[in-house]
């Protein structure tokens, strides 16, 4: 059958319909959950059932997309917003990564990695793909074939290489926008802007030969209003654990992430925080907790422990400490006041380049004080991620002086954002249950 056909049937018909069922089902799940009393949690939240389709029907998109559909291969702090409005399918490696940590294949992907010959050393997630893509485990069925690969070094250097090797791997094109490090607190200068803004007008000159087709500036204005829209519905939604009790916790914002990295530029994305908004308001005038008895606010830094989330959230809960806040889903929401639609490459470049992880540690310091004020944080735990180095430099100064000079105790977790074998549940227990009970004397 003709590509493009079979992607319409299975995408928008026989599988639109299996999904819709699907979803059915999950709510009556959710809905069974939610007359279940939970011990130390509150009910689930409902919108996990629409989040479960978008996410399901992305990777169905995906199965099908290759020759139907140009497929591009982003990194997870890029510049999309015009591979969204050429028609580009967007694989993100690092959100699919994510999802093979949750379902507890990916230490099986960095074996099949690391008997190919790349360190144990290199970033989970880039194992994780490298064995995703020699046939390794997928919780989708496996990876679309790439047409073109855009890597932005706005979250680290580990992504030029990764993004070298599946270049060299599908023998596709690799675009790279190359982003000043922002040293200092003022923001960009008007020369990073002109040289980040020029390769991005680069990029969509390549994306434009590969999809064979033009950008259309009326496709890609719609894009951007689209995205900014729903990167200010998720910043609200993060702002509703403000409340207190609050009415869902850092957990919950980990698993939600999905669409305003992957689906940016969307409506399915604005749609979907939309609803979420919704249902979090409302639990909040009911007063309904995610953290039954909610004695302890906590910040989180840095990525989660993937394929730990649940027992973490349970273990945190039976304590009466709630995750509120954390550094890692702000970093989407945060950027929500330089992204304009009139001047789309201007804001690109702008946005682009100030994700936390292109600025320096004393903004990220600040960043986190600002939250421990606003969200009422009791203490901090700063994951020190063995294997996401740009993310863990710096944590052992930023935990001592967020105590010293912000009054907010922090503890420095060892874990990896994937890899199992580099964390210790009886280990991390002990250190957790100890913290918290010195954050319950002060109180
Ligand atoms: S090293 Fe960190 S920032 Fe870079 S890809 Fe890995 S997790 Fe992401």
């Amino acid at each position: 059958m003709n590509p493009r056909l079979r992607y319409l049937a299975m995408v928008h018909g026989v599988g639109a319909a299996a999904l819709r069922w699907q979803r059915l089902q999950a709510a009556r799940r959710l809905a069974r959950a939610a007359r279940r009393e939970r011990p130390h949690q509150g009910p689930p939240l409902r919108s996990g059932a629409r989040l479960k389709e978008l996410i399901a029907r992305h990777y169905l998109a995906a199965r099908y997309a290759p020759g139907a559909r140009p497929v591009a291969w982003v990194t997870s702090g890029a510049p999309s917003e015009f591979l969204v409005a050429l028609g580009y399918h967007l694989h993100y490696p690092e959100n699919h990564g994510a999802m093979c940590g949750i379902r507890r294949v990916a230490d099986a992907d960095s074996e099949v990695a690391e008997q190919a010959g790349f360190s144990v050393d290199l970033c989970s997630y880039a194992r994780t793909d490298f064995g995703a893509i020699r046939g390794g485990p997928s919780p989708a069925g496996g990876v679309p074939r790439p047409d073109l690969l855009v890597c932005c070094t706005n979250i680290c250097q580990t992504v030029l290489y990764w993004y070298q090797e599946v270049a060299a791997h599908y023998e596709v094109p690799l675009v790279v926008i190359d982003t000043p490090f922002l040293y200092r607190e003022s923001g960009p200068t008007e020369h990073d802007l002109a040289f980040v803004e020029r390769q991005i007008e680069e990029a969509i000159a390549v994306a434009e030969r590969v999809a064979r087709r033009d950008l259309r500036p009326a496709a890609l204005e719609r894009t951007v209003a689209r995205a900014r829209d729903a990167v200010d519905l998720w910043m609200r939604v993060l702002e509703s654990t403000r409340a207190r009790p609050a009415p869902m916790t850092v957990f919950d914002a980990f698993i939600h992430l999905a669409p305003i990295v992957e689906m940016r530029g969307t409506p399915e994305a604005v749609d979907h925080y939309a609803a979420l908004l919704a249902e979090l308001e409302a639990r909040a005038r009911a007063g309904i907790a995610a953290v039954k008895g909610e004695r302890l606010r906590l910040l989180w830094d840095n990525l989660p422990v993937w394929p730990r989330v649940r027992w973490l959230s349970e273990l945190l809960a039976r304590h009466g400490a709630a995750l509120v806040a954390s550094t890692y889903t702000q970093a989407w929401g945060e950027l929500r006041d330089w992204i304009d639609p009139a001047h789309p490459l201007r804001s690109a470049a702008q946005t682009y380049l100030r994700p936390i992880l292109n600025r320096g540690t004393g903004q990220k310091l600040a960043a986190m004080a600002a939250m421990a004020r606003d969200w009422q944080a009791d203490g901090a735990i700063l994951h020190s991620d063995r294997s996401c180095k740009p993310y863990s430099i710096g944590q052992v100064d930023q935990a001592r002086l967020l105590a010293r000079e912000h009054g907010v105790p922090a503890l420095l977790l060892e874990a990896d954002h994937n890899d199992t074998r580099a964390f210790s549940e009886e280990q991390a227990t002990t250190r957790i249950e100890a913290f918290l009970e010195s954050l319950e004397s002060r109180a």
